[in-house]
C-alpha cells in the first residue's frame, strides 16, 4: 500500500515524501480511510506505531476541504497528556502540514501562558494542548471551543491516569456534539472502554 491510494492532497504527500515516509504503517492503513469517512475511531495503539500521523493527516486533509471561513476559534482540538507528548504531535503537524495553509499551535502548562495567548490570536485551525492549561486559557477567555468538529484524545489511558478526567469531561462539555471524536489508548481497561462509550459515536474499533 501506498500513501497515495489515500485520496490525500498533493501538498501533504510531497510533506510525506520529504519526510522520507514511503509505506503507511498498519494504524494508518487501517485509521486514515476511516478518519476521512468522518468517522468516529476508537484505537488501541502504543507510540512508535506512527498513530500521530494515523490522525493528524487525515485530520489536515479534512480540514483542507473545508474552506477557509474564520470561525471563533480553532476545527480541531488534540488532546495530550503531556507537554513533551503536546510538542511531538504539533512537530508532526507541522512537517505535515508545511505545504498547506493549516496553521496550528501548542499549549501546555508549566511556562508563560502570554506567548500561547498570542499564538491563539493568529487563529489556528489545529490546537494541541494538555488539559489543564487549555482549561486556564478557556477561562482566560483566551480561546473558544464553539468552532471545534474533530476532537481527538491521545493517550488516553495515560490522560485519565494522570487524573485529567474531570477536566477532560469539563473541555468536552464545551465542544459541540456535532463532531467528530477520535481516541487513541495504550490500553484498553474497562474505565477507558465505558469513557470512550460516552464520548464516541458508533465508533469503528482499530487495534494493532
Ligand atoms: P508515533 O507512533 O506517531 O509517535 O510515530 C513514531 C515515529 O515514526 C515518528 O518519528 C514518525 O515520524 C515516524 N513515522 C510515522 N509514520 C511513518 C511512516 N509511514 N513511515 C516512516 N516513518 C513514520
Amino acid at each position: 500500500m501506498q500513501f497515495s491510494s489515500f485520496n490525500l492532497s498533493e501538498p501533504l504527500l510531497s510533506a510525506l515524501e520529504k519526510a522520507g515516509y514511503h509505506t503507511p504503517t498498519p494504524i494508518q492503513a487501517q485509521a486514515i480511510p476511516t478518519i476521512m469517512q468522518k468517522r468516529d475511531v476508537l484505537a488501541c495503539a502504543q507510540t512508535g506505531t506512527g498513530k500521530t500521523a494515523s490522525f493528524a493527516l487525515p485530520l489536515i486533509e479534512l480540514l483542507l476541504h473545508q474552506g477557509t471561513g474564520r470561525p471563533a476559534g480553532p476545527k480541531a482540538l488534540i488532546l495530550a497528556p503531556t507537554r513533551e507528548l503536546a510538542i511531538q504531535i504539533g512537530e508532526n503537524i507541522g512537517i505535515y502540514a508545511a505545504l498547506t495553509r493549516i496553521k496550528h499551535a501548542v499549549v501546555f502548562g508549566g511556562v508563560s501562558i502570554n506567548n500561547q495567548i498570542g499564538e491563539l490570536r493568529k487563529r489556528p485551525e489545529i490546537l494541541v494542548a494538555t488539559p489543564g492549561r487549555l482549561l486556564d486559557l478557556l477561562n482566560q477567555g483566551a480561546v473558544s471551543l464553539s468552532a471545534i468538529g474533530f476532537l481527538v484524545l491521545d493517550e488516553a489511558d495515560r490522560m485519565l491516569d494522570m487524573g485529567f478526567i474531570k477536566d477532560i469531561k469539563k473541555i468536552i462539555s464545551l465542544v459541540p456534539d456535532r463532531r467528530q471524536t477520535l481516541l487513541f489508548s495504550a490500553t484498553m481497561p474497562k474505565n477507558i472502554e465505558d469513557f470512550a462509550q460516552a464520548i464516541l459515536t458508533n465508533p469503528e474499533r482499530i487495534a494493532v
